[in-house]
């Protein structure tokens, strides 16, 4: 079998097919001679020559191979008469065309079938690595287990052989093929139960496939979701934590402008009531009433001047703790808020925060409230020009200070507006509250630091302020 493999890869290429043929052809022909002395074999023995190319060699061989036969029938036997050996000639050539033919299919055939197991041998080997890598489950109708694929059994902490047959909602409760094929979120997930009873949310995409023996079987894909939900909860704590700490803020800033504005008329309407007293004074007994009530209204000014520095201080939240926190890290956290606001306005944001020696003096949800206001900012700034660039920096400048600045592709900000901007209530947005840069400049001081704008490389606006660096904490 080997060797006659060994020809035939032999004969299949280029021009050895032809060399088979003659070799062949001349091998029958010695084995006619030998034959001769038990009687008149004619083409008998030349048959072997042709299907030998006809099963190892190309077509061009076999047809060689015929030809080579009876011309050397034609040469070596003599014939009474000339029809008769041009029948015998053709009928051997028709049937060495045919064995020629069959060889051909059969080739062809054996091609086509080595072929066809390569294909297959790739195909289950990958299907192998998709098993040995997804979590996947393979059920019946209904909805009993098949298969199990490890990953799906390390999933729920199962051997596979205890499973199969056992339905499925063993596993998943309450698990319904038909409506996650309809509902087909990927958001949606179902409670998965770990052996220990631990319940872990779970994606499950489902396929059919045709089973040829009955009803199709439906294969189904597992996702552990746990990481997914836990990271989803952790940000919208923080989204929660921002927006507590965003109204204490602004509500604080407002209380400041409040008692800043109203501080000095409070102060002079005391003073005139203080002034009224001592005139009713100088008026006698008569006056005395009149007297009593000024005093009232005095100490009731005095009482609104008091209760807006209470509220103010307050709102304020003096006592801010500032904690050794990594700038690098309080800015991972914020990622996906910052990507939601970036994106949804169609503007590219960047960030490109130095990990080195970002260890800083930090009250880390201020920090990130700070950020949020000036990357809001730039993303409205950058809303309606042709190029919507957005970068968050930040690098250490030197053994006492790390810089950030929020810069963007906006108009920027005209010179004369400057001190302007920084001033509660001040807004230039149809919607705007005019308190996002008076907050943000309210924290960057409360860490000790100052905002400052300036003209970005990217051409719009640069507000920058710098934080108290720390050494890196011994691991
Ligand atoms: P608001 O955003 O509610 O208007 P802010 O205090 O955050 O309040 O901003 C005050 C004003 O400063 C804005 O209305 C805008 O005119 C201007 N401003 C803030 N950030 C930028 C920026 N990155 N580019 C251009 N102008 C800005």
């Amino acid at each position: 079998m080997t060797r006659l493999g060994g020809i035939a890869t032999f004969a299949s290429r280029g021009a050895n097919g032809y060399v088979l043929a003659v070799v062949a052809v001349g091998a029958a022909l010695l084995a006619r001679l030998g034959l001769e002395a038990f009687g008149k074999f004619y083409y008998l023995p030349l048959i072997p020559a042709v299907m030998l190319p006809a099963l190892l060699a190309s077509r061009g061989a076999t047809v060689l191979a015929i030809i080579l036969s009876i011309a050397a029938n034609v040469a070596l036997v003599p014939r009474e008469s000339v029809v008769d050996g041009a029948v015998n000639a053709v009928l051997f050539a028709c049937v060495g065309l045919a064995i020629g033919e069959f060889g051909r299919i059969g080739r062809a055939a054996r091609a086509n079938a080595r072929a066809l197991s390569a294909r297959l041998s790739t195909r289950d080997a990958t299907i192998g690595a998709i098993l040995a890598s997804a979590a996947v489950v393979s059920v019946d109708r209904r909805s009993r287990i098949l298969s199990m694929s490890e990953p799906a059994c390390a999933l729920f902490g199962v051997r596979e052989p205890d499973v199969l047959g056992r339905p499925f909602s063993d596993f998943v409760e309450f698990f319904d093929s038909a409506a996650e094929r309809t509902s087909g979120a990927d958001e949606f997930y179902w409670p998965g139960r770990r052996r220990d009873g631990e319940v872990f949310p779970v994606g499950i995409h489902t396929a059919s496939i045709e089973n040829p023996e009955g009803p199709p079987d439906t294969i189904l894909t597992l996702t552990d979701l746990s990481r997914w939900r836990s990271a989803e909860a952790r940000n919208q704590e923080l989204r929660d934590q921002l927006n507590q700490v965003w109204r204490l803020n602004s509500l604080g800033e407002i209380a400041a402008t409040l008692s800043h504005e109203l501080n000095q008329p409070l102060t002079a309407a005391a003073s005139y009531l203080q002034a009224t007293q001592a005139d009713l004074g100088r008026a006698g007994v008569f006056a005395d009433s009149a007297s009593r009530t000024v005093e009232l209204a005095k100490n009731q000014v005095l009482r609104a001047g008091d209760i807006i520095r209470r509220a103010r201080s307050l709102l304020a939240g003096d006592e801010h703790r500032l904690d050794p926190q990594r700038v690098s890290s309080m800015i991972d956290d914020l990622e996906p808020i910052l990507q939601l606001l970036g994106p949804a306005a169609g503007a590219q944001l960047r960030i490109a925060v130095e990990d080195q020696a970002d260890w800083v003096l930090a009250d880390r949800i201020q920090f990130q409230q700070a950020i949020v206001n000036l990357v809001r900012n730039a993303i409205e700034a950058v809303a309606d020009q042709p190029r919507r660039n957005v970068v968050i920096l930040g690098q250490a400048l030197s053994t006492t200070g790390y810089r950030i600045s929020v810069e963007d592709s906006g108009p920027g900000i005209a010179p004369d507006q400057i001190d302007r901007m920084f001033k509660p209530l001040m807004t230039t947005k149809a919607g705007g509250m005019g308190l996002g840069l008076s907050v943000t400049r309210t924290i960057v001081e409360r860490h000790g630091g100052a905002l400052s704008v300036q003209t970005s490389d990217l051409g719009g606006a640069a507000f920058a302020f710098s934080l108290q660096r720390l050494p890196e904490p011994l691991p």
